[in-house]
């Protein structure tokens, strides 16, 4: 319908900042819409003039990745993306620490169920566990109350109880190091049961939503193994 482009008010989002900035353009209706936090920007809560928001602490790859979901492709979701050891490598892998982050600022809670379903899919498809460098990054860029330090509590658990290996020595005694907290959180955090956190994808162990709520990461799990 090219009349349509009539009804179309654009926006503009201004994200990073110098040479890795860019502009990025989206229907005013689509994206307030979908992003709250984003609504409340071009309303004039936050500095915001002339159809154009700036977001400089944010990469715009990841803001172009997360909004192309949340707007053009939310059937399927965060698992669209690329992803790092994936037969897919059409375009940019996506980050889970990257995207998490940035759902937690748009308090986009069903993209943070989403992530966690999706990210725990990929480790379990691949055989995979957080390695140290995936600890330590987790630490680094998710706090202390989020799933995503959740996840790796107890996938860090469930390896030991294992013997698995999560990385070399050097880098666990560097971690360890910078965070010397980690061994009394895992203690305090994880149940006394070991159990595979990657083999609990059909629970909400790792999800925000409340009881109230519908689940969205079990609709796209129970989708994807029929
Ligand atoms: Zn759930």
């Amino acid at each position: 319908m090219f009349g349509s482009a009539m009804d179309t008010e654009l926006v503009h989002l201004i994200v990073g900042e110098d040479e890795h900035q860019r502009r990025l353009e989206f229907d005013r209706k689509l994206l307030c819409a979908k992003v709250p936090f984003l609504q409340a920007m071009f309303n004039g809560h936050f500095p915001a003039s002339d159809g154009e928001a700036h977001l400089p602490t944010d990469r715009a790859g990841a803001v172009e990745q997360l909004l192309s979901i949340l707007l053009y492709d939310a059937e399927a979701g965060i698992a669209r993306l690329p992803h790092a050891g994936g037969r897919s490598q059409d375009g940019e892998s996506w980050n889970p620490f990257e995207l998490y982050a940035l759902a937690r600022k748009w308090c986009l809670l069903g993209i943070l169920d989403e992530i966690m379903d999706t990210l725990l899919w990929q480790h379990f498809w691949n055989e995979e566990l957080p390695a140290v460098a995936f600890i330590r990054e987790t630490y680094d860029r998710a706090p202390g109350n989020s799933m995503l330090r959740k996840y790796v509590l107890w996938a860090v658990r469930f390896a030991r109880g294992e013997g698995i290996p999560c990385g070399g020595e050097q880098e666990w005694r560097e971690f360890l190091e910078d965070y010397p907290d980690f061994e009394k959180d895992l203690q305090e955090t994880v149940p006394t049961q070991e159990l595979d956190p990657r083999a609990l994808l059909n629970r909400c162990e790792f999800h925000l939503h409340d009881a109230e709520n519908p689940c969205r990461g079990r609709r796209l799990y129970n989708r994807r193994i029929q």
